[in-house]
């Protein structure tokens, strides 16, 4: 038996300024300008938290054979530029084309990639794939919680499996799943139909989080339904927000075995339960300033501030220095921020070296949404490479690399900055700058959600930050033209 596999992972901000290009895909695939397939993917993906990690051991388990194609991705940012999008669109099929015939086909996508041309650009995609395998050769799908699930996408897949976590901790047991069920419905062991639907409801991140009610005891009893007869799998998208298209927001799907009124009956009970949370899932903001008094006069303990409106693992800039500022201004003591991505101040801070002073201008580069820059004399207290391998549960074991990178210490503050934007989810990635998170007493992190997989356990209080940015989870902050109305919270909706 043989299963083709290819992964296009990008999650589209379309109220983001900054395209993506295929040069951004090149440096966070880290699999060579032609995206090596076969090898490259097993060296880079064994062993580790990830969806292509779950293909993996599933096939080894099964004693299949697994042809990984290609595994592209790309940080969050504005739409993919169409030649990005069509030069992996092509690789994947030539390659496809190239190992056919195959018995089943496994994709690892993100659900919420927005090219120029193709709001849907994962339909396209599928669609694709569908055309060449043909209509027998069944297609199970892996996509993000945070995926815009059109109706395309679940018309051209045999089975869309959706992560249940958020954090993403459970990716390497959905890409398990995957490839069992392709294995299950090539040996004609069972049937799948799946049943799409999708609901007028659009929520933010911090309140979609499953460490946290309501999300925590729907996603559990989402997952339960998958132990009731003649369910294979079902998944709940909360949705990726920050994309003005048709389709964002909420979808359920359930793939029943043969029997498709199964299926149309736990999406239509789930559709319900979450209709019904629609008001417990809107989020509640903290100024800076107010955490600053709360870690000064009640705090018993580290306290996190999940700047969320900056998160670049939404798509923002992750330059911001609203905090930052309010920190240096309060002088306060013992704080971090980061990571913040500013290539220019660490090429600064590594032409000065460890234990010099510089004349920086902090942040706040990409665009005027984020705060302004802070100009500022530095102490330069630590430079690295910036190569980590993930330590937390999110990624766990996957090689990350942020560029150089640098601290600096202004007042009581240590400030993260890299060369590479990316989202601070793992304690590792300031541990290999010399922080030990336990031993600080404020951490403003880039981060809305992902972090709390690591530094949830080290926290004593974490508050949503109540700060500008395209990744805000306020929807006063934006202005929707495209999104399919009317929609809950923005429209007056009574019913799902
Ligand atoms: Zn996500």
């Amino acid at each position: 038996m043989r299963i083709a596999s290819a992964g296009i992972q990008h999650e589209t901000n379309t109220f983001a300024i900054t395209p993506t290009t295929l040069a951004d895909f090149e440096r966070d695939s880290a699999c060579g300008p032609d995206f090596d397939g076969g090898q490259a993917v097993l060296d880079m993906y064994t062993n580790t938290g990830t969806i292509h990690g779950g293909y993996i051991e599933a096939a080894e388990q099964a004693g299949i054979e697994l042809l990984p194609l290609l595994c592209a991705r790309a940080q969050p940012a504005g739409a993919v530029e169409q030649t990005a999008y069509e030069a992996l669109m092509s690789r994947v099929l030539e390659r496809l084309e190239a190992v056919l015939p195959v018995d089943g086909v496994a994709l690892d996508l993100h659900g919420a990639m927005v090219s120029e041309a193709d709001e849907d650009s994962e339909g396209a995609i599928i669609t694709a794939v569908r055309e060449l395998v043909g209509p027998d050769i069944p297609i199970v799908v892996t996509l993000d919680y945070h995926a815009n699930i059109t109706e395309r996408m679940a018309e051209q897949s045999t089975s869309i499996i959706g992560y249940k976590t958020y954090p993403h901790v459970d990716m390497r047991e959905r890409g398990r799943e995957a490839v069992e069920l392709l294995v299950r419905t090539i040996r004609g062991e069972v049937q799948p139909v799946q049943v799409y639907r999708q609901l007028p409801l659009i929520t933010l991140p911090p309140m979609q989080c499953t460490l946290r009610e309501p999300m925590q005891s729907m996603m559990t009893d989402v997952a339960n339904r998958e132990s009731e007869p003649g369910v294979l799998s079902a998944t709940v998208a909360m949705g990726f927000p920050f994309a003005d298209i048709v389709d964002a927001g909420v979808t359920v799907l359930v793939t029943a075995d043969g029997d498709a009124a199964i299926a149309k009956k736990q999406v239509d009970e789930i559709a319900e339960k979450l209709w019904e949370l629609r008001d417990d899932l809107q989020p509640q903001l903290t100024t800076i300033e107010e955490t600053i008094r709360f870690t000064n006069e009640e705090a018993q303990g580290l306290v996190v501030f999940a700047d969320g409106s900056d998160n670049p693992g939404g798509g923002a800039p992750c330059d911001g220095t609203v905090a930052l500022r309010a920190l240096i201004d309060a002088n306060f003591q013992g704080a971090v921020v980061g990571i913040l991505h500013d290539p220019e101040t660490v090429a600064l801070a590594h032409a000065a070296g460890v234990g010099k002073e510089i004349n920086a201008t902090i942040g706040a580069k990409t665009d005027t949404l984020h705060g302004t820059p802070i100009e500022t004399k530095a102490y330069v207290r630590t430079l690295s490479d910036g190569r980590f391998i993930h330590r937390g549960p999110m990624r766990n074991g996957l090689p990350g690399n942020f560029g150089r990178m640098a601290v600096l210490v202004v007042g009581g503050v240590e400030i993260v900055l890299a060369e590479h934007r990316q989202q601070l989810l793992d304690s590792e990635m300031i541990r290999i700058v010399g922080i030990s998170p336990e031993h600080r007493r404020l951490i403003v992190v880039k981060s809305a959600v992902h972090f709390r997989a690591d530094f949830g356990p080290l926290a004593a209080h974490i508050f949503d930050a109540d700060t500008p940015g395209i990744h805000r989870p306020d929807f006063a902050n934006f202005d929707f033209q495209q999104v399919r109305r009317p929609i809950y919270p923005l429209d007056d909706v009574t019913k799902p």
